[in-house]
C-alpha cells in the first residue's frame, strides 16, 4: 500500500474504478450503479454494515484502508464527513456480538477504526452512541492472550477515549484494571502490544474520575517502579517509546493535587531525577528528559513565600480610606482542589487584541464632553509664564531672575509642612562618629589598595550616603574628600545637588541612606554590551539544582539576611553572618525586600510588592556587600510575576561597583551570566495557591573583595536624580536666549512636587512681532514614567531634556518653533518608593485618564486638565507622546491612533476607503526609522484598544484632538535591526532616543518653519520629505518574541498529542510484521495476510498500469469526477 502515497494523482475514483471492475462483489456494482445514490463512498459504507459475506466486507476494509492511507487527512476526513466512523463502529458492533467474533474481519476492522477515529474528534461520542464501548472493553477481556487483538482492540480503546465521558464509562466497567494488567516489567516481548496497553491507559486517564480511581488503587507507585524497572533494563536505550508512555501515564496521574502528592511521596521526585541523570550524557533521550523535568517541576510541592504577608512591606494611608484596606486580592481560600493550574496568559501581547479594537466608528471619532467644569481651568494660567512674560529685560544686561517664578527652585523650601526631614533620617546608630573611616582599614588581602577602597556598606552608608550629613555642618567633609579625591564629573550630575534634592525627597519609609550609584552618578560603559548568549539547556540546569534542595535538604541554609521588615537586621545594616553576603534595599527606588541565604553561593530574594498592593515585582535594585572576589553568586528572584522575559533572549541585569567607581568608572554594566527566567513552584504567603511565581536567576562573578555592589532591573534613575538634573539643567542655560522655567504640576499623594518643564526660545527681542511668534508657537507634551519600573523612560527623557538645553542647532531651531512642555515623571510617588507599575493608591495612573480622581491621582489629574487648558485657549499639542519602557519587545517604537487603521484592522463591515483621516500620524514614526537607529518603523501601530482607551494616548488623541498622541515604548533589552543589532541597550542608546525624538519633531515644520542657517547644513534633516520616507512599511505588526530556546512554561497538558502517524505505523506493524510477532497465536493470520496480499498483487498492476489510461477514459458508471470526489 505504501506505493499509493507516492503516486501523486491518485485519487477516490480511480480506485473506486478499480474496486468496480476487480473487487467488488457484483452487488456492490450494482448499489453504486443505482440511481439516487449519492456517492460511491456512500454505496462502500452502506454496504460495509450490511455486507454478508467475509469476503465483501474484506475487500471492502482492504480498498478503505488503502484508500485512506494514501495521501494527505483530506481524504480520511472526508469519509468521516460521510459517516465512515458510524459505518465502522456498526460493522463493528455487529460483528463483535456474534458468539464467536470472527477476527478475520475484526482485526482489519479494529485497525481501521483506530485509524479513522484517531482523526474523528467525535470518535468517543459516536462510539457511545453507537453502543460500541463495551463491546469492545469485552473483546478485550477475552482475547488478553492473543497480543495482535489485545493491541488492536487497545489502539481502538485509545481512540474512544477522545470523549471523557467515555473514558469514564470504561472506567465504570473495570476498563483501568483490565489494561493496567496487561503493562509488564521490562520485556523484550510483544513490546507494540504493551506500548498500546500504556498508550490506552493515559487515554482512559482524560477523566478526572479516572485519575482519582488511578491513584486510589495505587497506580502511581506502580508506575513509578514500572518505569524504573523498564529505565534500568534498558541500558542501551531501546524501549524509550514505552519509558515515554510510562511518564505520559504519570504525567496523567498527577493533574490531580492527590497524584502530585502519592509522586512525592513514593520517592517519585528523586527517581525520576536519578533516572534523568543517567540520561543526559545520552544522545537522542531529550524528550524523555525534557518529560521527566516538566513532571517533576509539576509535582514539586507548592511553597508559600516566606512572608508574613503578601502585602507591600510600604502602605501609605490613603486620604478617605481606612488605613487597614488595600486593594488587590486578600485572603482567598487555601483550598487548592483545583486539580490543574490553569495560567492566565498575558492578555495583551502580540495578536490576541484583535477583539480588543474598538471598531465602532462613531465612538473612535465622537469627543467626549470634558471631564470637569471649564471655570476649573482658570488654575493651570500659572503654567504657561511664556505666554505672559513681557521679556522685559531682554535687552538689559541683567540675568532673568528666575526666582519670580512662584514656583521655587530645588533648593528653596517649597514644601509648606515644615516637616524636618533631616532629624527623623539620623539614626543613632548611623553617626558617622561611631564609625571612623579607620575601622574598615585592615588591608587583609594584602594588595595594598587604598584604605578607602576598602569597602563595608555600613560604614558606607553612615560616611558617605546618609542624605543627611549634608545639612549637618560637623561631617560634610566625608562628602568633600570623597569627591576631592576622585573628582566625579559626570556631566549634568552633581552629587552634592543630588544629596540636597535627596534630603527632600519624602518617601513612605523615610530614606536616610542614598544608593551610591544615584549619589555619584553614572556614566555609559566605554564598550557596547552585547546581548548575553544562551547555554543550552541552562534552565534544565537550574531546575536541577532547584530539586536538589528537596533531596539534599541538609545543603540548605535557610538563614534570612535581610528583611525590610526586621529593624534589627536593617538596624545592624550586615548581618552577624561572616560567610553570607549583606544586603540592602531602604534607599530611594529600593525594593528589595528579603534575601534568604539558601546554600553556599545562592539567595533567595523576594522584591516587594508595590506600595499599598500585593502586586507587581518586577523592578528591582539592592545594594550586595562582603563579597568574595571571583566567586560566583547565584541570585534567584523568586516572586516575579511575568508569564515571560527578555531575560530569557539576551538581557541581563545591571550592576554598579562603587570600587570601579572609585577607580575612574562610574557605570551601570549588564552582568550575570547563566540568566533564565522560569516558573517555579512558590505561590503567594496567604492568596491563592495555585497562581505561581516565577524565577528570575542570574549568577554574578563579582570582581573585588569586599566591594559593595548594586543590583538593578534596569538602569536606575530616581525623583531625586530627576530634581537635581533639572536644576543642573536651569543652571547650565543661558536664560536670555533659552527660556527655562520649571514648575510644580501639582504635589503627589505623598506631597512631592511633580515637575513640569517649559522650554522654548526666548524672543529675539520684546517687540510686539517677536512676543507674537512666541506665543504662536506650537506646543509639544511631552511625558514619562507613568511606571515606576520603567526607568529606561526616564533616560530617553534625560536625552530629550539635555538635546532641548543644549546649544545644538537643531535644537536652537527646536525652540524657535515649539514651546515644550515636559511633565518627566508622571509617577514620582511611585518611583520613589520602588513599585514597579503603581502609584501609592495601588493602581496604574495610566489607566486613569479617562476620569482621574483629583485626590488619588493628582499628577493625571491636573496633566490632563493642563491639557484642557491648553484645548481652551486653542493651544491644542501638536505633539503629545508619553515614554514607556517595554518589557517584551527589544527595539523603540510608536504607538499612535488611527481611526481607519483601527477599524480596518478590527474587521468591521466599515467601508475604510470612504473613512477620511489626515495621515499625519505617520510622519514621526516615519521619520525616526531613518534617523534613530534604535528605532523599529514595523514594531510600531496606530491601533485603539478598548483595553486602552483610558490610557494617556487615546485620551489626549480622543478628548482633547491630539493628532499626533503617542506612547513610545523603549525597550529594556536591545535591538534585533539596524546598527545596535544584538548589543544591550544602555543610558546613551536611550539619551539618543530621546535626542532623535526630538528631531523629529523638524519634519512636521518642514514647510512653514524658518530654518536655521546651520540646520540647512545638515542634509540628513533637511530631507524629511514623508514621500521619500515612506519605504519598507511591510507589516506593522510582529510577534513579540520567537518561542524560547527552552519551554518556559510547563502546563500539565505539555505532553504532546501523540503523532497521528506513530499510531498508524503501530497499527500497520500489527498488520503486515508477523515477523515481530514471533509466537503469534493468531490462527487466521496466514488466510488474512495472504488474502491481503493476493487482493493488493491483483490491485497493483492495474492502478500502476492504467494510469494514463483511466485519465482518459470517460467515468465509468457515469460518475463524474470533481476535485476527486465522487459526484452521481
Ligand atoms: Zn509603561
Amino acid at each position: 500500500m505504501h506505493h499509493y502515497s507516492k503516486r501523486s494523482n491518485f485519487t477516490w475514483n480511480r480506485t473506486l474504478k478499480e474496486l468496480g471492475n476487480y473487487s467488488c462483489s457484483e452487488r456492490v456494482r450494482a448499489s453504486m450503479a443505482a440511481p439516487g445514490s449519492s456517492s460511491g463512498l456512500e454505496v462502500l459504507l452502506s454496504t460495509l454494515q450490511n455486507a454478508g459475506d467475509i469476503e465483501s466486507t474484506l475487500n471492502i476494509l482492504n480498498v478503505l484502508d488503502e484508500l485512506l492511507s494514501a495521501g494527505t487527512d483530506r481524504r480520511i476526513t472526508y469519509m468521516i464527513s460521510k459517516g465512515g466512523s458510524e459505518a465502522l463502529l456498526s460493522a463493528l458492533v455487529t460483528t463483535a456480538r456474534t458468539f464467536s467474533p470472527n477476527f478475520t474481519i475484526l482485526l482489519p476492522l479494529l485497525h481501521l477504526l483506530a485509524k479513522v477515529g484517531h482523526r474523528d474528534r467525535r470518535i468517543g461520542m459516536k462510539a457511545e452512541k453507537a453502543e460500541a464501548v463495551l463491546p469492545t472493553l469485552t473483546l478485550l477481556k477475552q482475547n488478553v492472550k492473543h497480543t495482535r487483538r489485545t493491541a488492536a482492540c487497545l489502539w481502538v480503546l485509545q481512540v474512544f477515549c477522545s470523549s471523557v465521558t467515555t473514558a469514564t464509562l470504561l472506567g465504570q466497567n473495570r476498563g483501568l484494571d483490565v489494561i493496567f494488567r496487561l503493562i509488564p516489567p521490562h520485556t523484550t516481548r510483544h513490546k507494540r502490544t504493551v506500548k498500546a496497553a500504556i498508550d490506552a491507559l493515559a487515554a482512559l486517564l482524560c477523566s478526572k474520575a479516572n485519575v482519582r480511581a488511578a491513584v486510589a488503587k495505587g497506580y502511581v507507585s506502580a508506575l513509578l517502579k514500572l518505569y524504573e524497572d523498564w529505565h534500568n533494563k534498558d541500558p542501551d536505550h531501546e524501549t524509550i517509546p514505552i519509558r515515554l508512555a510510562l511518564l505520559h501515564c504519570l504525567h496523567q496521574t498527577t493533574h490531580c493535587s492527590a497524584g502530585r502528592v502519592a509522586l512525592v511521596a513514593q520517592g517519585g521526585i528523586s527517581l525520576l531525577y536519578h533516572t534523568t541523570q543517567t540520561c543526559l550524557a545520552s544522545n537522542g533521550l531529550e524528550y524523555l528528559v525534557e518529560y521527566a523535568v516538566q513532571l517533576m517541576r509539576k509535582c514539586y510541592p507548592k511553597c508559600p513565600l516566606p512572608l508574613t504577608s503578601d502585602q507591600s512591606v510600604y502602605t501609605f494611608p490613603l486620604p478617605g480610606r481606612p488605613a487597614d484596606t488595600a486593594p488587590g486580592p486578600q485572603d482567598v481560600s487555601f483550598e487548592d482542589d483545583s486539580d490543574d493550574d490553569i495560567e492566565n496568559e498575558e492578555a495583551d501581547c502580540g495578536k490576541e487584541y484583535d477583539d480588543d479594537l474598538e471598531s465602532d466608528v462613531n465612538k473612535l471619532r465622537s469627543r467626549p464632553e470634558p471631564d470637569r467644569p471649564l471655570e476649573q481651568l482658570g488654575q493651570y494660567v500659572r503654567l504657561c509664564p511664556e505666554l505672559h512674560h513681557d521679556f522685559q529685560d531682554l535687552d538689559s544686561d541683567s540675568e532673568v531672575d528666575s526666582s519670580s517664578d512662584e514656583e521655587g527652585l530645588l533648593n528653596e523650601d517649597f514644601r509648606t509642612d515644615g516637616r524636618s526631614r533631616v532629624n527623623l533620617r539620623d539614626s543613632p546608630s548611623h553617626s558617622p562618629l561611631e564609625h571612623p573611616v579607620s575601622t574598615v582599614e585592615g588591608d587583609q588581602d594584602g594588595k595594598g589598595e587604598p584604605p578607602e577602597n576598602h569597602l563595608q556598606a555600613c560604614d558606607f552608608h553612615s560616611h558617605f550616603l546618609s542624605s543627611s550629613s549634608v545639612k549637618q555642618n560637623s561631617h560634610p567633609s566625608m562628602v568633600d574628600r570623597l569627591l576631592e579625591k576622585h573628582g566625579a564629573c559626570i556631566p549634568h550630575h552633581d552629587p552634592r545637588m543630588y544629596t540636597a534634592a535627596a534630603a527632600l525627597t519624602k518617601s513612605i519609609p523615610e530614606y536616610s541612606i542614598l544608593a551610591f550609584p544615584d549619589f555619584w552618578g553614572h556614566l555609559p560603559p566605554q564598550s557596547k554590551e552585547p546581548m548575553a548568549g544562551r547555554k543550552p539547556n541552562v534552565q534544565r540546569k537550574k531546575v536541577f539544582e532547584d530539586i536538589q534542595r528537596l533531596l539534599n535538604p541538609e545543603d540548605v541554609i535557610d538563614e534570612v539576611v535581610f528583611d525590610l521588615e526586621d529593624p534589627w537586621i536593617l538596624s545592624q545594616g550586615s548581618p552577624d553572618h561572616s560567610d553570607s553576603l549583606s544586603f540592602f534595599s531602604k534607599f530611594e527606588c529600593g525594593n528589595l525586600r528579603k534575601a534568604i541565604h539558601v546554600r553556599s553561593h545562592e539567595y533567595d530574594l523576594i522584591l516587594n510588592a508595590d506600595a499599598n498592593c500585593s502586586q507587581h515585582h518586577q523592578w528591582f535594585y539592592f545594594e550586595v556587600s562582603g563579597m568574595a572576589a571571583n566567586v560566583p553568586y547565584r541570585f534567584n528572584i523568586i516572586n516575579c510575576e511575568k508569564a515571560n522575559s527578555q531575560f530569557n533572549y539576551g538581557m541581563q541585569p545591571v550592576l554598579y561597583s562603587v570600587r570601579e567607581a572609585l577607580e575612574g568608572r562610574p557605570n551601570w554594566v549588564r552582568t550575570g551570566t547563566e540568566v533564565c527566567y522560569y516558573r517555579n513552584s512558590f505561590c503567594p504567603s496567604r492568596g491563592q495557591k495555585s497562581s505561581s511565581f516565577y524565577t528570575l536567576t542570574f549568577t554574578v562573578t563579582f570582581k573585588h573583595n569586599e566591594d559593595v555592589c548594586y543590583l538593578a532591573y534596569h538602569y536606575p534613575y530616581t525623583y531625586s536624580a530627576l530634581q537635581s538634573h533639572l536644576q543642573v539643567l536651569q543652571r547650565s542655560v543661558d536664560p536670555r536666549k533659552l527660556f527655562f522655567r520649571q514648575q510644580s504640576l501639582c504635589n503627589t499623594l505623598a506631597g512631592n512636587p511633580c515637575p513640569l518643564v517649559t522650554i522654548t526660545a526666548c524672543p529675539s527681542s520684546k517687540s510686539w512681532k517677536d512676543l507674537h511668534q512666541l506665543r504662536n508657537r506650537p506646543c509639544v507634551v511631552l511625558t514619562a514614567r507613568v511606571h515606576p519600573g520603567e526607568s529606561n523612560a526616564s533616560w530617553v527623557m534625560k536625552g530629550t531634556l539635555e538635546f532641548l538645553c543644549s546649544s545644538d542647532p537643531v535644537a536652537e531651531t527646536l525652540r524657535e518653533a515649539y514651546i515644550f512642555k515636559i511633565i518627566p515623571m508622571l509617577n514620582p510617588d511611585g518611583v520613589i518608593n520602588g513599585t514597579h507599575r503603581c502609584s501609592l493608591n495601588g493602581e496604574d495612573l495610566n489607566r486613569q485618564w479617562m476620569k482621574p480622581d483629583p485626590v488619588l491621582s493628582p499628577t493625571i489629574y491636573h496633566a490632563k486638565g493642563f491639557l484642557y487648558y491648553l484645548n481652551s485657549i486653542g493651544r491644542t499639542p501638536l505633539v503629545f507622546c508619553d515614554y514607556h519602557g517595554h518589557s517584551r519587545k527589544k527595539n523603540v517604537f510608536l504607538y499612535g491612533c488611527s481611526v481607519k487603521e483601527t477599524v480596518w484592522q478590527s474587521g468591521s463591515a466599515v467601508n475604510t476607503a470612504t473613512l477620511k483621516e489626515d495621515p499625519g500620524y505617520r510622519t514621526i514614526p516615519k521619520t525616526l526609522d531613518r534617523i534613530a537607529p534604535a528605532f523599529s518603523f514595523n514594531s510600531c501601530n496606530y491601533l485603539v484598544e478598548k483595553s486602552r482607551e483610558a490610557t494617556a494616548r487615546v485620551v489626549v488623541w480622543r478628548e482633547m484632538g491630539v493628532l499626533r498622541s503617542y506612547t513610545m515604548e523603549s525597550t529594556y533589552n536591545g535591538c534585533d535591526q539596524g546598527v545596535f543589532k544584538g548589543m544591550q541597550t544602555g543610558t546613551g542608546e536611550l539619551e539618543e532616543m530621546g535626542v532623535k525624538f526630538c528631531q523629529s519633531l523638524l519634519s512636521l515644520r518642514r514647510n512653514t518653519m524658518l530654518y536655521n542657517r546651520r540646520v540647512i547644513s545638515q542634509p540628513t534633516l533637511l530631507n524629511l520629505d514623508d514621500n521619500l520616507l515612506d519605504h519598507k512599511s511591510r507589516n506593522c505588526f510582529e510577534d513579540d518574541e520567537p518561542p524560547c530556546v527552552e519551554e518556559i512554561e510547563y502546563l500539565n497538558d505539555s505532553f504532546p498529542e501523540p503523532n497521528r502517524n506513530d499510531l498508524d505505523s503501530e497499527v500497520n506493524g500489527n498488520t503486515s510484521s508477523a515477523e515481530e510477532e514471533e509466537d503469534d497465536e493468531e490462527e487466521h493470520q496466514t488466510t488474512g495476510n495472504s488474502r491481503r496480499r493476493s487482493m493488493k498483487s491483483r490491485l497493483y498492476p492495474h492502478l500502476i498500469g492504467q494510469e494514463t489510461l483511466n485519465i482518459k477514459r470517460s467515468p465509468c458508471n457515469g460518475m463524474n469526477i470533481s476535485n476527486g470526489q465522487y459526484l452521481s
